[in-house]
């Protein structure tokens, strides 16, 4: 998996693409304008580990909000999402975004695009162009019979022409759909056809469990060939599941580390505690820490500790006892009742080594 080089951008303080890590984004889904809900909910994505918050900007008074927000939470950078209105994109700029999302193609007359396109420049505010495979141009639709990847790699091209027409090229493309084979399709088009960076999500993916394995399988899929420098998980519930997905994603590729990993068996015929519980309660322990331990809960004595053998540390669980393990080492057996408490008394040990 070797990550395709793309342009890099800065979104505030973040890299974007150029070999830049890859950041997780979320949106907010309080209403734009009440300052204190928008703002505590971006704290919670960026305690969730979202590294930009995407904020809808529907009217001025959701623009006009934007520096109150700011100045309640300074340190993670925000994108505008604005449809159409270049006012708002201009208010924004003036309120201190960090970059838009607006495709220059529906902004209207050139004009409008320019002024849009200048106080971008001026603020160095990269524009991200994102096309949706349910809302593609009527006249591509009829050339292409309906939404295809072809279709919607060429409504984003004709977006990045007219900022590059500009002389703009601080561009990050998203191409997403809900149907997962498309949106792959769509990405893979567009990575061999620019360099800008990639902005990967499959847009309605559903509920929490449903949207989480659509948006595993088409993020990851593109992931692992390379592709994307920013992913988004849309799920339909609460923003900061997206985070947490997002980072299981990444973490799962390796691409990022955060936190600590729980590998647990999924249990078999020799499984003699009630494991479901225990991992449970062990990841609910872990929820707290930022250390990028890995530990393990395995059902049995007898494959446990090999199994989980990269693990920092981790238990298996045996009839009325369990071993505490370190790395596949066996360090001590204790009573099952209690396994949990001597695991949570090792992981403090772990956290405060140095
Ligand atoms: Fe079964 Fe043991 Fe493997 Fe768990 S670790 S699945 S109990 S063999």
């Amino acid at each position: 998996m070797k990550p395709k080089t793309t342009k890099q951008i800065w979104i505030g303080p973040v890299a974007v693409g150029g070999g830049a890590p890859i950041s997780v984004q979320s949106m907010t889904n309080t209403r734009t304008e009440d300052v204190q809900a928008t703002a505590a909910q971006i704290g919670q994505l960026r305690d969730a580990g979202c590294d930009i918050v995407r904020i809808a900007i529907p009217d001025m008074t959701a623009a006009k909000a934007i520096s109150e927000i700011k100045q309640l939470q300074p340190q993670i950078p925000l994108v505008g999402d604005i449809h159409f209105d270049y006012r708002l994109a201009l208010t924004a700029v003036e309120q201190g975004i960090d970059a838009l999302r607006i495709n220059p193609g529906n902004i209207g007359d050139e004009a409008k695009v320019i002024a849009v396109v200048k106080a971008a420049k001026q603020r160095r505010i990269p524009i991200r162009i994102g096309v949706n495979a349910g809302s593609l141009e009527k006249e591509l639709l009829m050339r292409y019979g309906h939404p295809t990847p072809e279709a919607m790699v060429e409504s984003a091209l004709r977006h990045v022409r007219l900022l590059e027409k500009h002389d703009f090229y601080d561009i990050k493309l998203s191409l997403k759909a809900n149907d997962v084979p498309m949106t792959i399709k769509a990405y893979q088009l567009m990575s061999e056809t620019v360099d800008y960076p990639l902005h990967l999500g499959i847009t309605e993916a559903g509920t929490v469990s449903s949207g989480t394995i659509k948006s595993a399988v088409g993020i990851g899929a593109l992931l692992a060939q390379g592709i994307g420098d920013t992913v988004r998980v849309s799920l339909t519930g609460d923003p900061v599941e997206e985070v947490k997905v997002a980072a299981e994603i990444l973490k799962a590729l390796n691409l990022r580390q955060y936190g600590p990993t729980l590998v647990s068996c999924p249990t078999c015929g020799r499984t003699q505690i009630n494991l479901v519980s225990i991992a449970e309660a062990v990841e609910k322990r872990l929820a707290s820490i930022k250390k990028p331990i890995k530990v393990a809960v395995m059902g049995c004595v007898v494959n446990g500790p090999g199994e989980a053998r990269e693990a920092d540390i981790g238990i298996a669980g045996g009839r009325e006892f369990g071993l505490i393990f370190r790395k596949g080492e066996i360090l001590k057996k204790v009573p099952e009742d209690k396994l949990l408490e001597e695991l949570f008394k090792e992981i403090d040990k772990i956290e405060e080594e140095a």
